[in-house]
């Protein structure tokens, strides 16, 4: 007996489809691409639940034939290429012609279209791959396409999406980064009968504005410094911000060809362009668009990766540097600097011999930290000892799981040992093995972690009102996260109350942060919880614990007493392990006795 046989085409279609559609933003992607595809000048995108019970895509674009709007949906079936050869000069979103397949064949689809020439539009219903209706129909010009019950017929697909919140927020962002590379076309978004975002049609910079703008973002236009260099292999236009406007939380956007790309490597360029400029920690926000023959870019990319493969990274690299480097000395005095070796002044040289060198005058007393407050050691607390109000309440040492395996500085030692600072940034403590250096921020760094964990998971923070409430105002996916963690930031000691559907008017901080501008604060907590894409409880405790720790740790720069290092290596030795930050940076190194010696 043969053993072989076909899939069902709708069997093949829910496989396929799994590659395609991974959850509701996959969804929405194609769909708006499809309407950008189609020309449309307005969308409006319409969502239930995060899109697990409804997302509606309404647009004003060329419409679908009767015949066309049953073919779009069988896969392969792409009215934007005919022959292999047109893959190289792609210009369009999509083209691979399966996005519509796979979206039918795991949820119940209608459809209305209609073409300027007909006078009839087509309405078409499809429940995982089965037509169930398809007649004429009174609709306007363009295509409405309705998805209902995304993985009704794929349970484990739907048991793997993530939260509400989660996946709205993934659709912002899924949203985000095809607004911004068409600013002419309107956008409106909303979600449960809410409008999230409103859209006119504008520049690129309005559109920026728009959607990341003053105050939600800290995204301010106004501190953009234009990019734009032309040469034959590629183009770059853009934006990025002065360097004394860089934050800890930066919006940073790469498109080629109208399309959203990650790509670490020129990351690595732009970053390069301001090194010496910038604090550490803090990144330049930037939208940097690349325009370049399509047979220049791996075209095969797959409909869910956005890292994007280039002919000449290399050469494109040096252009980016150049180009970025080019725009921040047009406005700025500032050379490259190594602040480490104040004076020594080196302005590097583009190795490639069609880039040109940017005109750079130096400056040799320019010091970017000294217009910014918020640098260490600038900023460093005055009344940094309220840093410590509640550690004595910590465990009492001899309670205190012994560090036994962790035998660096034993608490004996700490106790009774001369203590010194060095170059503001290290204690020195001599030990039974040799000399141990422990780094001063981090040491306090890990202190205040345990204990914020601890708060967190059994105890309330104690909480300090702020004399002047402020206001704190954020992007929608950003409330949606606030929303989730606003819990754990109460139990840490934040009081909060929402204001408005997009701020919060924060009255009382942690009194362990008390002596810092609780806006930042909270702002790098957010920042972190995005970044580390934190999503369960547990690991979003963490990264509240360890942005606040970083926040409220003692500076490098602050001169301690001995009292104040003992104390604190006392806190830091009772941990179950010290040796490393939570985030994994060292915090005490060994110079033993042997390696002392051999230097005699
Ligand atoms: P692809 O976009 O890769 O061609 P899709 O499955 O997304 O594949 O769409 C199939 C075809 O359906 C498209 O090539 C296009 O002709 C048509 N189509 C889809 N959405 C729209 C729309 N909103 N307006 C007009 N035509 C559309
Ligand atoms: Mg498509």
């Amino acid at each position: 007996m043969d053993i072989i046989h076909l899939l069902p085409d709708s069997v093949a279609n829910q496989i396929a489809a799994g590659e395609v559609i991974q959850r509701p933003a996959s969804c929405l992607k194609e769909l708006v691409e499809n309407s950008l595809d189609a020309g449309a000048t307005r969308v409006q995108v319409i969502v239930r639940d995060a899109g697990r019970t409804l997302l509606q895509v309404i647009d004003d674009g060329t419409g679908m034939s009767e015949m066309d709007a049953r073919l779009a949906f069988e896969r392969h079936a792409t009215s934007k290429i005919r022959e292999a050869q047109d893959l190289f000069s792609l210009r369009t979103m999509g083209f691979r012609g399966e996005a519509l397949a796979s979206i039918c064949a795991v949820a119940q689809v209608e459809m209305t279209t209609r073409r300027a020439e007909d006078e009839t539009g087509t309405l078409i219903e499809i429940h995982g791959s089965d037509v169930v209706r398809q007649e004429p129909c009174v609709c306007p010009v363009g295509t409405n396409i309705k998805v209902s019950n995304l993985f009704f017929n794929v349970p484990v697909r739907r048991k793997f999406l993530k939260t509400d919140q989660t996946e709205l927020r993934n659709l912002l962002t899924e949203f985000y980064h095809i607004v911004l590379v068409y600013p002419r076309v309107s956008f409106t978004f909303v979600h449960n009968d809410e409008i999230l975002m409103e859209l006119p049609s504008g520049t690129e910079k309005q559109r920026i504005e728009a959607v990341f703008g003053n105050p939600k973002r800290n995204v301010y236009t106004s501190s953009f410094v234009d990019i734009n260099t032309e040469t034959e292999l590629v183009s770059i236009r853009g934006f990025v911000v002065k360097p004394e406007s860089a934050t800890r939380k930066a919006e940073q956007f790469f498109f080629v060809n109208g399309r959203y790309m990650r790509h670490p490597y020129f990351l690595k360029a732009v970053q390069t362009a301001y090194s010496g400029m910038l604090a550490a920690d803090y990144q330049p926000s930037f939208f940097i668009y690349f325009d370049i023959a399509p047979e220049a870019i791996d075209v095969n990319i797959h409909p869910t990766k956005t890292e994007i493969k280039f002919a000449d990274e290399q050469t494109i690299f040096q252009i980016l540097l150049a180009s970025v480097r080019e725009a921040l000395g047009k406005f700025t005095l500032a050379p490259q600097i190594d602040f480490d070796t104040s004076g020594r002044i080196d302005i590097p040289q583009p190795t490639d011999s069609h880039v040109s060198a940017p005109r750079v005058t130096v400056d040799p007393t320019y010091n970017p930290f000294h217009s910014r407050g918020t640098v260490y050691p600038d900023k460093a607390p005055t009344n940094w000892e309220s840093l410590y109000e509640g550690l004595s309440a910590a465990k009492p040492l001899s309670d205190a799981p012994a560090a036994v395996h962790d035998e660096l500085l034993r608490p004996e030692e700490v106790e009774c040992c001369p203590l010194w600072q060095y170059g503001g940034r290290y204690i020195l403590a001599p030990s039974a093995q040799g000399l141990v250096l422990i780094n001063q921020h981090r040491a306090h760094m890990a202190v205040l972690y345990a204990q914020f964990i601890e708060q967190l998971e059994h105890t309330q923070g104690a909480m300090q009102q702020l004399l002047f409430p402020e206001v704190l105002t954020l992007p929608q996916d950003e409330m949606i996260l606030l929303a989730q963690i606003l819990p754990d930031l109460r139990a840490i000691g934040f009081d909060m109350e929402q204001l408005s559907p997009d701020s919060y008017s924060v009255l009382g901080v942690p009194s362990q942060t008390a002596s810092h501008s609780p806006l930042p604060v909270l702002q790098h907590i957010l920042h972190q919880v995005r970044e580390r894409s934190a999503d369960t409880r547990r690991e979003w405790r963490e990264q509240i614990a360890l942005a606040l720790a970083e926040q409220s740790a003692i500076p490098y720069g602050k001169q301690l007493t001995e009292a104040e290092m003992r104390d604190m290596l006392m806190k830091l030795v009772a941990l179950p392990s010290y040796r490393r930050t939570a985030d994994g940076k060292v915090i005490v190194s060994l110079l033993t006795d042997e390696e002392i010696n051999k230097r005699f």
